[in-house]
């Protein structure tokens, strides 16, 4: 197998095919409420992708189970709190929301994306405790180790706050998923890679990759049509995203290889849009190329945080 993938260590471990349901925690980010920043990433549309509408948790996994029962009857799923910042709430909020969430038989594992700088010691406590009954998984945006990139994204979390996370998660046996974001303005081949290896290194068990696109009504919007920037086409994301994956230790679950954002506001790149056409060719990329996990993986001996 050219890379290790999501839906294959998902098998592994839970011995079925095993779907995400996306759930709305009602919260917001400090990168946009004022606490640190108020326009957000340059690139967030502030919108989960498809969290199911619902008054609470219990209504949301039933409403987001019925999506996919017919492609699952019976099956297994992750509760997956996607929109926002998932911690960024009072820790006895966060307790009643993953609680709820984990409830069901049904649902293996919980999935939660937030930001670094928002994992403070009672959070990390209650995570630690959840993840000693079903597997708890930690998503960061990390993006990119460049502070000249960040700061043009305006991420508004400095690299330091994502090795302490890291290493904390890890020292609690939580699994940690980073995110990359391929194209960034002002990133070349050896930037891009810088990520990568980092990531590698990092001591994360999961990576998803990302193209840049652009959705319509955010800043970045402004910035593409004022022609301030540019997209990846792709055959440049393809070559990119084959070297990122070299690069990954061969136990790395790799959880996205391509952007998946909302087509009815996407603006650029338009390729991006289909998106099963588009994995498709990578794969077709990978085969032709010989692409394999790990090829590339320089650091093995140093891999891993302190913790981990
Ligand atoms: S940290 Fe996440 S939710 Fe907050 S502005 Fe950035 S991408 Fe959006």
């Amino acid at each position: 197998m050219a890379y290790r993938s999501l839906s294959e260590s998902l098998k592994e471990t839970f011995g079925c095919k095993v779907y995400k349901l996306s759930l709305d925690g009602g919260m917001t980010c400090p990168n946009r409420d004022g606490t640190v920043g108020t326009r957000g990433c340059i690139f967030c549309s502030g919108a989960g992708e498809f969290a199911a509408a619902g008054e609470n948790v219990a209504q949301q996994i039933t409403l987001a189970k019925k999506r996919v029962e017919q492609k699952n009857p019976g099956g297994r799923y992750i509760a997956y709190f996607q929109s926002f910042t998932n911690t960024y709430a009072p820790v006895s909020r966060l307790r009643e929301l993953f609680t709820a969430a984990m409830e069901p038989e049904e649902i293996v594992a919980l999935a939660i994306a937030t930001r670094a700088d928002c994992l403070g010691d009672e959070v990390l406590d209650l995570l630690e405790e959840l993840n000693r009954r079903k597997p708890v998984w930690v998503e960061l945006g990390l993006q990119t180790v460049h502070a000249k990139t960040a700061a043009y994204i305006r991420r508004g979390c400095e690299l330091a706050a994502f090795d302490h996370a890291i290493r904390a998660l890890k020292q609690r046996g939580i699994t940690v998923i980073l995110h990359m974001i391929l194209g960034l303005p002002g990133e070349g081949v050896e930037e891009i890679f810088a990520t990568a290896d980092y990531i590698a290194c990092s001591g994360a068990d999961g990576v998803k990759f990302h193209l840049l696109y652009v959705q319509e009504g955010t800043d970045l919007a402004e910035e593409y049509r004022a022609g301030r920037i540019r997209v990846l086409e792709e055959e440049e994301y393809i070559p990119l995203l084959a070297e990122c994956v070299r690069r990954m230790p061969p136990r790395m679950v790799i959880h996205r290889l391509t952007g998946d954002g909302d087509k009815r506001t996407l603006i650029a790149p338009l390729w991006s849009a289909d998106k099963k056409r588009v994995l498709n060719d990578i794969r077709r990329y990978f085969k032709e190329n010989g692409v394999e996990q790990g090829a590339h993986f320089a650091a093995g001996e140093q891999e891993g945080n302190d913790g981990a």
